[in-house]
């Protein structure tokens, strides 16, 4: 039976991405596996030069004082990378969520921490505006996408001071003015790769400002001079990353995917609006594309629900427990298709209710 996998991740990737990536481990180079073959050799030294630089030119950001770097250690690590390499003496957040709030929490570790504004104040169901943000500050950290809230920043400040952006689960989905930030990081795990690698775009001049000593491995100079070679690569996820990028490029980069995304987003939250047997989670004006969070309004229907959805081969559908409900997760290669299961889903239940 065909899965429709509406998981937050680790994510899908499309089939051809698959098939080439299980082929390297068998037979990469002269039949040594991928996982084989040194990381210093031509043929991986190649894989990460065409993944950085693919990386740069999806984004629009080729020849524009940007370096892309295939880091370890997740998003989580950057959320500390970050303060090191840029915090003096204090940073603005915005809070908008559970991990927004850890990027907070880590940062404070370094120095101090100013919340230009949060929504905790509602669990996290939309995204605060009308905030300043200190022209004094050494920069200012957002959430492009809160993946267990299911909430989009669909509008970017214009920050005096340098914008530093977590777009970990919405990366390469839609098409931003990614000039406008200075730091750019995402874990693969939702639109690029396995788990393993961390995409960090960086503006080379926002970097050296800190008097601070900072750990090499912790250290964006020090990656950026080694080529993101600074310590053995994570062969694997670099290589389905570059490959996934390729498969974007491939289908018309980012305004391409943006449309399907949009489709895909229009069709699950018509369905939560019109089927009174769901209630969407996020405010309608801040609902993500990536994340669409909903809840049963009357939790008798559960066990049917959910009966429903397994058998139409839906996997991945269960929301975070800071939310509950269901959480559809629709990264770029979820079909329409997919979508279209689950909307059918949905109705049917309505017609047997
Ligand atoms: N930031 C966001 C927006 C996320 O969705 C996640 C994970 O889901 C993280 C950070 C943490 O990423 P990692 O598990 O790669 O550290």
């Amino acid at each position: 039976m065909k899965r429709h996998n509406f998981s937050a991740g680790p994510c899908v990737l499309p089939g051809s991405v698959l098939q080439k990536a299980s082929e390297a481990v068998i037979n990469f180079d002269n039949g040594l596996s991928l996982l084989e073959i040194s990381h210093r050799s031509k043929p991986f030294v190649d894989i990460m030069e065409n993944a950085r630089a693919l990386a740069l030119e999806l984004l629009g950001l080729e020849g524009k004082g940007y370096k892309a770097l295939f880091l370890q250690g997740g998003a989580s690590t950057q959320f500390l990378m970050v303060a090191l390499n840029m915090l003096e003496k204090r940073a603005g957040y915005l809070n908008t969520g559970t991990w927004s709030d850890k990027a907070i929490k880590e940062a404070r570790i370094y120095d101090d921490i100013y919340e230009v504004a949060s929504s905790k104040d509602a669990n996290y169901n939309y995204i605060p505006k009308g905030y300043d943000i200190p022209s004094d500050y050494d920069y200012f950290h957002c959430t492009s996408n809160n993946t267990i809230f299911g909430t989009q920043m669909k509008e970017f400040p214009n920050a005096p001071i340098p914008m530093v952006c977590d777009m970990s689960s919405d990366i390469f989905s839609r098409q931003l003015d990614f000039s406008k930030f200075d730091i750019i990081y995402a874990g693969a795990q939702k639109n690029m790769g396995p788990a393993g690698t961390t995409l960090v775009v960086i503006k080379e001049d926002v970097l050296g400002k800190v008097s601070r000593k900072i750990p090499s491995m912790m250290d964006y100079k020090v990656h950026i001079s080694k080529s993101s070679m600074f310590n053995t690569p994570p062969v694997f996820a670099v290589y389905t990353s570059m490959l996934t990028l390729e498969w974007l490029k491939g289908l018309g980069g980012i305004s391409a995917i943006e449309k399907e995304n949009e489709k895909k987003a229009q069709l699950i939250y018509s369905e939560i609006d019109l089927n009174p047997l769901f209630k969407g989670f996020a405010t309608k004006a801040d609902r993500s594309t990536m994340n669409a969070t909903f809840t049963l309004a009357n939790e008798d229907l559960k066990e049917t629900f959910e009966t429903m959805v397994k058998e139409a081969g839906i996997n991945g559908l269960n929301g975070h427990r800071s939310v509950g409900g269901y959480r559809a997760s629709m990264y770029n290669a979820l079909t329409l298709e997919s979508v279209g299961v689950l909307v059918d889903v949905m109705s049917e239940l309505e017609r047997k209710a």
